[in-house]
């Protein structure tokens, strides 16, 4: 399995939404690609909060009007696809996770790149960008 493709099951991983054969696929990836592993467990902690935000239930309130919300909209497409109210509701950490992997594609991509001219000013222009962002783990990933 690709590193591409272990990413984009890596949510559905973790909340063990996947067929057995892809469990383990992804667990084996995971055990021989430390980098897929770091981004597992980057992962997992960023869902761990979610999940601790869920049981505190600061607002209990706007939990019930979002559930009536999903209710709402299964009844509006009901849809044959398996999709539990706990995937919509992460749906957009879901992107937010593709946007980070973009982030990280492209910082991958510059700096085994990092010999072609080309790609070297892309470096240059990109640094202070992240100086901005102040995210450790791409900063330590550039040093490498
Ligand atoms: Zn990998």
């Amino acid at each position: 399995m690709k590193c591409k493709a272990v990413h984009s099951k890596l949510i559905f991983f973790l909340e063990r939404e996947l067929p057995e054969p892809e469990m383990k696929a992804v667990q084996e990836h995971l055990a021989a690609c430390p980098e897929c592993a770091l981004f597992a467990e980057e992962m997992k902690k960023t869902l761990s909060i979610l999940e601790t935000e869920k049981v505190s239930e600061v607002n209990p309130y706007f939990y019930t009007r979002v559930k009536a919300k999903l209710d709402r909209q299964s009844e509006i497409q009901p849809s044959g696809i398996r999709s539990s109210v706990l995937a919509r509701v992460l749906q957009p950490v879901a992107f937010s996770i593709i946007l980070i992997l973009g982030i990280y594609g492209g910082v991958k991509m510059g700096a085994t790149g990092a010999k072609t001219a080309s790609t070297f000013t892309a470096e240059q222009e990109m640094v202070p960008y992240l100086n901005d962002m102040d995210v450790e783990p791409l900063e330590t990933f550039l040093m490498e």
